[in-house]
């Protein structure tokens, strides 16, 4: 890695384009690691790769993601294409030796997670998950509030995470509506909330679950209707331990553009986040007179690391892209040897083994065991 690290981008939509950006940004804003190259691009088209990799920088392009893990000056490939490619990526990188960082889900279904998971182990590589909202500041904060003690035994949390690009019935039928991609808001929006759940609390230990379509069909581009084949709504009852939990995920609902909101109560208090609000927290401690008492809003500050390596001033804000960048940080960490804030395909595989459960006890109308 003296000379930097190679990397390979697999796909380059939504997520692609975030990927390519934080690989563009990590050195820059943290100034130590290694200075990645930009080796080679797969898309789904050879005109599309192409122009993608004149657009990011990338060396070489192809419309083959295999010809891309065969690449021997990749060592780290990105993957951010639908759901149902992710095993097969993930599993033949690692084969061939690279390091991965794939988009969440891990994968449709819990069979392939299995297979992620015992690729990763068996290569002795480095491979995370694009669990973002764990990289905020303010959730970093929220995590030493809580282990401090601030708002004491943490006894029930509450998580909603709503959007509303399905909210509109004649939205048009695309791969996240098709069985291909998974449940719908449970494993495309409820593994976000979990992913923060674990890193703050631990995984469900019991789940109860419920799934809603809000549309039976949707328009298909070019003319016809088809049957929508995921649940666009998810409701779950869990717990953690003595910890009761409510986990609410909607893709339709209207006016939410990027809810994550996050109650947590204790036994002397609580802390209330939303990621829509992503540079604030506020925290309740149940002490003092009571005349005095009241949330406290805190904005995103240099004390909150590493928001000082964006920005020497207090409340500006980061943004969701410079989530992506601390994760790519994080990701060279780990691969340096170093202890990361990252969900690797172990702890990845928790999550889906909570989110399968969830599956299971809506169809199966009954409390499960995780
Ligand atoms: P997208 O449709 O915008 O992009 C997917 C890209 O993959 C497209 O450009 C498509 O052409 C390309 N592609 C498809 N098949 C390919 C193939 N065989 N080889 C190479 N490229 C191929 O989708 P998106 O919204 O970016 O979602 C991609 C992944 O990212 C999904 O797994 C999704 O769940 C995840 N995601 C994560 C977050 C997050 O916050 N971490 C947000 C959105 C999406």
């Amino acid at each position: 890695m003296s000379n930097g690290i190679g990397v390979g981008l697999i796909g380059t939509g939504y997520m692609g384009k975030c990927h390519a950006l934080a690989w563009h940004s990590v050195k820059a804003v943290f100034g130590t690691g290694p200075r990645p190259r930009f080796v080679h691009l797969a898309e789904a088209s050879e005109e599309l790769a192409a122009r993608r990799a004149e657009e990011f920088g990338f060396e070489r392009s192809t419309p083959d993601w295999r010809e891309l893990i065969a690449d021997p000056d990749v060592e780290v490939v990105s993957i951010t294409t639908p759901n149902a490619f992710h095993a097969d990526m993930a599993v033949a990188a690692l084969e061939a030796g690279k390091h991965v960082w794939c988009e969440k889900p891990m994968a449709v279904g819990f069979a392939d997670a299995e297979r992620m998971a015992a690729a990763a182990r068996a290569s002795g590589n480095v491979a995370i998950l694009g669990y973002n909202y764990i990289q905020n500041p303010m959730i970093r904060q929220i995590g030493e509030l809580i282990a401090a003690g601030t708002i004491g035994e943490v006894n029930h949390i509450r998580l909603e995470m709503d959007e509303d690009f399905m909210a509109d019935p004649e939205a048009l039928f695309y791969w996240k509506s098709e069985a291909s991609s998974g449940y719908g808001a449970l494993d495309d929006f409820a593994v976000h909330p979990l992913s923060l759940v674990q890193t703050l609390f631990g995984d469900p230990t019991r789940v109860f679950a419920h799934q809603a379509k809000p549309y039976a069909e949707r328009p298909i581009a070019g003319g016809g209707r088809r049957a929508v084949e995921t649940y666009d709504i998810a409701s779950v009852l869990f717990e953690i331990g003595p910890i009761s939990g409510i986990l609410a995920a909607n893709r339709s609902a209207w006016g939410r553009k990027g809810r994550i909101a996050l109650q947590i109560y204790g036994s002397a208090g609580s802390i209330v986040y939303d990621q829509e609000r992503m540079n604030e927290l506020q925290a309740y401690r149940a002490s003092g007179p009571t005349a005095d008492q009241g949330f406290l809003t805190v904005l995103a500050a240099p004390g909150h690391k590493p928001y000082d390596r964006f920005i020497p001033a207090p409340g500006h804000g980061l943004g969701f892209n410079d989530l992506k960048t601390i994760e790519c940080h994080e990701l060279l960490r780990a691969i340096s040897g170093e202890k990361a804030r990252v969900i690797d395909f172990a702890a990845g595989l928790e999550i889906e083994r909570a989110v399968h459960a969830m599956a299971r006890s809506h169809d199966e109308k009954r409390w499960i065991d995780v």
